[in-house]
């Protein structure tokens, strides 16, 4: 083609976070927090003209925020509407109305620019009050200035993903877990974004769905331009802009070959999950909504290890009923009996967030009010939740496990509120599980320190290693800038697992992990070498830990962890446990099969 032979073909590189390649057009999507706003000269008679195009931006931006406001209250309540309450101040401020005013009669600006100069003012100011209250005044301020400068500017909020006409590949600086939720996966064949982690929750889901992503780009969202064309190889975290003739034959080279090898795994479906020397491992799948059961079927999963049931309330301005998660869980489990479904209680919080649930604004999200923190303050949307589950268990193999438990305190207050349940659904009248059996992540460290207390209060432990790494190593799970500080085989978290399993051992109770690293065919032999009882991963990665698994010898995997346990690297543990699995299973490592 010779419009493309003219363009130069132009690699950038980032994290791969979602296999596959794809190719086509980039859709530039503007981050929220930066708009650009246009910045002209108006004459003397074109004054009043702007002043009359602010009180115009004003008035409509009031009327959206009214409607929002009623939509949340109607479905919701009145207390969760309460922070367009703040939002509709900040539009009556009249400080602020009168300063932007003051601005344009003086400089001569076009509104957008004034309006901006000035709002930023204050939010800056805001943000650095020492008094809460007004520090979450900042945030308010600035969400209602892009909805103004919007306005202003005929924008739309957002592109409409969910009603996209043509295939695209995005290119964004960031993208919410809530919005690639809701990518069509055939208009949207890809993604990449500049910032962002491998463990991220965008990057967890943009593998559920199976759409090909890579992020850390650094400033790709403003080097590429709506319109071109780019090729995102998921496998190796590249975005390839213009992609000559030739890279495109190699890639298609490659791309049959996967395809190839990928059958093969697809065919061993229905064989056990039992390692070359006969001990059965449960090899289980993660979930982020009820429609995924097909994936779990699919790949031959024994059920799921994490149901993450937060997407049930991402995305919609009402919370969900309970009848409508009883639905949904009942629907997940009845589908994959007699396989067990663990339901994961709410984890909102960290980078998932509602912002109708009116949780503020806060300086360190992940170290925040976050998932059983968050629902043992919240008891009326815990107990829905709690409620559901509970009912859902008559049908097919229900268990319920709590994210985030810090201590033994929380876990006996959860249990204790599930226990309030239980009497009054038996109260009721209405049919549970009595049996249901219960576990608890293990991803903080200060829960891998007092596994022994918890384990007496759970039947299972699951051990979150996404979080389980960003709180041992301190490292932000989201920050491309660190990723490379994020370790998975760091000897610190090689040994927090060795301790959570043999604490839940000892107490007769089993441990699973279901963080990423679960996943990863070049980690399977330290795991199970470590002695954890199950694995569960994202449906995509099942049939890569299945072959590795089946291809394993148990006694080489235990004297492999117990030299890990030993050493002091984390590159030397990562290549030993990656030698391995190469030894074993050298076919899944050739030619750019699946596994990294
Ligand atoms: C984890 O932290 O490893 C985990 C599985 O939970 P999430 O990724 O949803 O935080
Ligand atoms: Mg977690």
């Amino acid at each position: 083609m010779p419009e493309r032979a003219q363009q130069k073909e132009r690699v950038f590189r980032g994290i791969a976070v979602s296999a596959g390649v794809c190719r086509g057009k980039v859709l530039l999507l503007a981050a929220a927090s930066d708009v650009t706003v246009p910045q002209y000269s108006v004459p003397d008679d074109g004054v009043a003209h702007e002043i009359y195009r602010f009180e115009q931006a004003l008035a409509q931006t009031r009327q959206q925020i009214l409607d929002v406001q009623r939509k949340v209250t109607e479905g919701m309540g009145a207390e969760h509407a309460s922070i367009f309450e703040a939002h509709l101040l900040v539009l009556e401020d009249p400080m602020l109305i009168e300063e932007v005013t003051r601005h344009i009669h003086k400089n001569k600006v076009n509104v957008e620019h004034a309006f901006r100069e000035v709002a930023e003012k204050y939010a800056r100011t805001l943000s650095a009050m020492p008094d809460d209250y007004l520090r979450e005044r900042a945030a308010d301020m600035r969400d209602v200035s892009v909805r103004i400068i919007n306005n202003l500017l005929g924008r739309q909020e957002t592109v409409d993903l969910q009603h996209l006409t043509e295939p695209c590949i995005i290119i964004s600086h960031d993208l919410a877990p809530s919005v690639t939720a809701q990518l069509d996966k055939k208009m949207v064949l890809g993604f990449a974004t500049d910032i962002g982690g491998k463990t991220s929750h965008t990057a967890i889901m943009a593998r559920s769905l199976e759409i090909p992503a890579v992020v850390g780009l650094k400033n790709i969202s403003q080097k590429l331009k709506g319109g071109q064309e780019v090729l995102i190889d998921g496998f190796n975290g590249l975005v390839i802009l213009n992609p000559t003739e030739q890279t495109l034959y190699e890639y298609g080279q490659v791309q049959r070959q996967r395809l190839t090898f990928e059958d093969r795994l697809r065919e061993m479906k229905d064989l056990p999950a039992v390692t070359s020397d006969g001990v059965s491992v449960v090899l289980s799948a993660n979930v982020e909504q009820a429609a995924d059961t097909e994936s779990v079927q699919a790949v031959g999963a024994q059920g799921v290890g994490l149901f993450r049931t937060e997407y049930l309330f991402i995305n919609r301005e009402l919370l969900p009923t309970e009848e409508e998660q009883f639905t949904a869980y009942q629907q997940v489990a009845a589908t994959l009996q007699p396989h067990p479904v663990i339901i994961r209680t709410l984890d909102l919080g960290g980078d998932k967030y509602l912002p109708h649930l009116n949780i503020p604004e806060e300086m360190n999200p992940f170290l925040g009010w976050r998932a059983i923190r968050y629902c043992l303050q919240e008891r009326d949307l815990f107990r829905t939740q709690l409620r559901a589950i509970l009912r859902a268990s008559v049908e097919g193999n229900i268990r319920l496990m709590y994210p985030m438990i810090s201590g033994l305190d929380e876990l006996v207050q959860a249990n204790a509120f599930l226990d309030e349940c239980r009497a009054e659904l038996r109260k009721e009248g209405v049919a549970f599980n009595e049996n249901l059996e219960v576990g608890a992540m293990i991803e903080i460290p200060s829960a891998v320190m007092v596994a022994d207390a918890l384990a007496r209060h759970v039947k299972f432990f699951s051990i979150g290693t996404n979080d389980l790494i960003q709180y041992t190593l301190a490292v932000d799970r989201l920050n491309e800038r660190i990723a490379h500080l994020y370790e998975p085989t760091h000897p610190a978290i090689v040994r927090l697992i060795k301790l959570t399993v043999d604490a839940a051992h000892r107490n007769g109770i089993w441990a699973g992990v279901c963080g990423e690293m679960a996943g990863d065919p070049a980690l399977t032999p330290l795991l199970l070498g470590l002695g954890v009882d199950e694995l569960s991963a994202t449906p995509s990665l099942v049939p890569q830990v299945k072959y590795l698994l089946r291809a394993l010898n148990m006694a080489e995997a235990r004297e492999l962890a117990a030299s890990a346990l030993n050493c002091d690297s984390a590159t030397e543990i990562f290549t030993r446990s990656r030698e391995l699995a190469k030894k074993v299973a050298p076919a899944l490592f050739e030619n750019n099969n699946p596994a990294p």
